[in-house]
């Protein structure tokens, strides 16, 4: 129920269908010829155009929704690799190694969770939801989503579709909360609403990463976190992507450990960020 491992391959894969979710995002649906099982929320892919019009290096990102082989992936154009991928339309084809990265492990059905996004880091969290739904988890399991404006609430009507309870925050208070999600998270806890017993995990921007791992570690909560940290080649090789690891900690004696590799999602407590 967890998601199984599979294999990665790299392959030029056809595009077939892509919507706008924002002001600077869209859905890529990509149909990859090989019949895939459900995989782990969290699992990654390198993306490029297959025409050589974006950069030498592809750009991961997170399997966001999966069907067979159809594989839906959320993008927020940031620069030129994700600019060159804006550009392509149904029909072509992008180079696309997956599945690549450890992906969450699903949590036990008792345990509750709560997962907390910022923007683009809700990516992980619709199969996630999906998964804790199909073990009927509807009652202990909630998805906190937060960004600056309500229209960068990137497919949120798609997230909740998943069927789990969300909550959203708003920077300026156009929708749900207002303040950052990590400001509702707190408030959500303060006032009993949520479970403190919960496992927490979170995926966001490194500035969101960063106030969630101090939060969690002042709350003393059991935390995951899905890195977005700069990478290369997403799968061990180039060495882009360290983060700097506990000693002692789970990781055992690595000082430093691969985010493509090891991650992206690490236990808090397993490394120093
Ligand atoms: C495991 C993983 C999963 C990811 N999943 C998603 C996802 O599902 N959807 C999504 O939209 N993005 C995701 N990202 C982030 C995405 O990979 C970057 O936004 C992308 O690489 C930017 O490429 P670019 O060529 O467009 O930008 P560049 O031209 O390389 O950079 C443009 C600007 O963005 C900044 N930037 C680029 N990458 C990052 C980063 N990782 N962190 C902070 N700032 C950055 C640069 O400093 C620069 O200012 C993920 C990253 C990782 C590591």
């Amino acid at each position: 129920m967890s998601g199984q491992t599979v294999s990665a391959r790299c392959t030029d894969s056809r595009i077939v269908g892509r919507h706008c979710c924002g002001p600077d995002a869209f859905l890529l649906d990509v149909e990859v010829e090989q019949e895939l099982p459900l995989l782990r929320p969290g699992v990654f892919a390198m993306l490029s155009p297959a025409n050589g019009t974006g950069p030498e290096l592809g750009r991961p990102f997170s399997l966001y929704d999966q069907h067979g082989g159809t594989l839906r992936f959320l993008i927020q154009v940031m620069g030129v690799g994700t600019q060159a991928l804006d550009r392509l339309e149904i029909g072509e084809l992008v180079t696309l190694t997956f599945p690549l990265g450890n992906g969450f492990i699903v949590a036990d059905p008792n345990r509750p969770v709560v997962m907390v996004a910022g923007g683009v880091g809700s990516a992980p969290f619709l199969l996630y939801a999906r998964h804790r739904m199909q073990m009927g988890c509807e009652q202990n399991t909630w998805v906190l989503f937060g960004a600056r404006t309500a229209d960068r609430l990137y497919d949120a009507e798609g997230l909740a579709a998943a069927g789990a309870p969300m909550l959203f925050a708003t920077d300026d208070g156009s929708q749900g909360f207002h303040g950052n999600v990590i400001q509702m998270l707190d408030a959500e806890l303060e006032s009993g609403r949520l479970p403190r017993d919960a496992r927490f995990c979170a995926c966001g921007p490194e500035g969101l990463l960063h106030g969630f791992a101090d939060y969690a570690r002042k709350q003393g909560l059991d935390a995951e976190l899905s890195l977005e940290t700069y990478m290369g080649c997403g799968f061990g090789v180039c060495n882009a992507c360290p983060v700097e690891t506990e000693p002692d900690g789970p990781l055992g004696s690595w000082k430093w450990a691969r985010t493509c590799e090891v991650g992206p999602v690490f236990a808090l407590s397993s490394i120093r960020f």
